[in-house]
């Protein structure tokens, strides 16, 4: 795990297989999405390493209901009480009243792929196959939220149907969750990226949401998988579509 402090309090962990971020306004937490279920306890070791308990956390924010961003907040908000938030669509998701994510036969089609067997090892390890639930996830209020980082949700879908990206004005930071990468395990690109499309629900709609990101005003990005990349996000959606072609 890597924890590196992008603005004033606000922090990018680096696990395994996938990011999650922390914003601290010094005396509450914001904690953006929270890693594969095997990640509980290094999510609570992060707080630690920033100066912060669980029970710091005043609000868990979801980019989307897949296992590697809900799976290690799910027993920490069941334990400590804080509310877990996203979309509306996304709280649907969270809760699995329906899910949208590559199965294991999917992932199995991709093992042509050199880094494949590893991360699906990896994965498994940290419990990607546990069927996971947020019951208590609910929907977003309307516009900037009243939590440390003062987070815009910006509804992102695509990737999933509710994918939901956060601004944070303030400290001039996107998170982008999966709706826009800058690295994954799987691939030796580097750089804005989109994930692998069998990744996506819907990848025309995945595009789009690109449009809607590149029309933020923010100066680093924070992704959910890869490191964070200083620019705007005109220039990584720029970069990430130079690759498509
Ligand atoms: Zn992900």
């Amino acid at each position: 795990m890597r924890i590196e402090r992008v603005a004033d309090g606000v922090h990018l962990v680096r696990a395994a297989a996938v990011n999650w971020v922390l914003i601290d306004d010094g005396d509450a937490v914001t904690l953006i999405d929270g890693g594969y279920p095997g990640d509980a306890a290094a999510v609570e070791a992060s707080l630690a390493a920033i100066g912060r308990a669980p029970g710091d956390v005043v609000a868990a924010l979801v980019t989307h209901g897949h296992v590697d961003h809900v799976g290690g907040l799910a027993p920490l908000a069941a334990r400590h009480g804080f509310p877990v938030l996203t979309g509306e669509t996304e709280a649907r998701h969270a809760r699995r009243e329906f899910l949208e994510q590559a199965t294991p036969a999917d992932v199995a089609r991709q093992a042509w792929r050199p880094r494949v067997l590893v991360w699906a090892a990896t994965i498994a390890r940290l419990g990607a196959l546990r069927s996971v639930s947020v019951p208590t996830a609910r929907a977003l209020p309307d516009g900037p939220l009243n939590l440390p980082g003062r987070p815009v949700p910006v509804a992102t879908p695509g990737h999933t149907s509710g994918h939901t990206a956060y601004l944070l004005g303030d400290a001039g930071v996107l998170v982008s969750g999966d709706a826009l990468a800058t690295g994954h395990p799987i691939t030796a690109r580097t750089g804005p990226q989109r994930l692998p499309a069998f990744f996506d629900h819907d990848t025309a709609r995945a595009d789009a949401a690109l449009d809607t990101l590149a029309a933020l005003d923010a100066a680093v990005l924070l992704p959910g998988h890869g490191p964070a990349w200083r620019g705007t996000p005109a220039e990584a959606v720029a970069s990430a579509r130079g690759r498509e072609s």
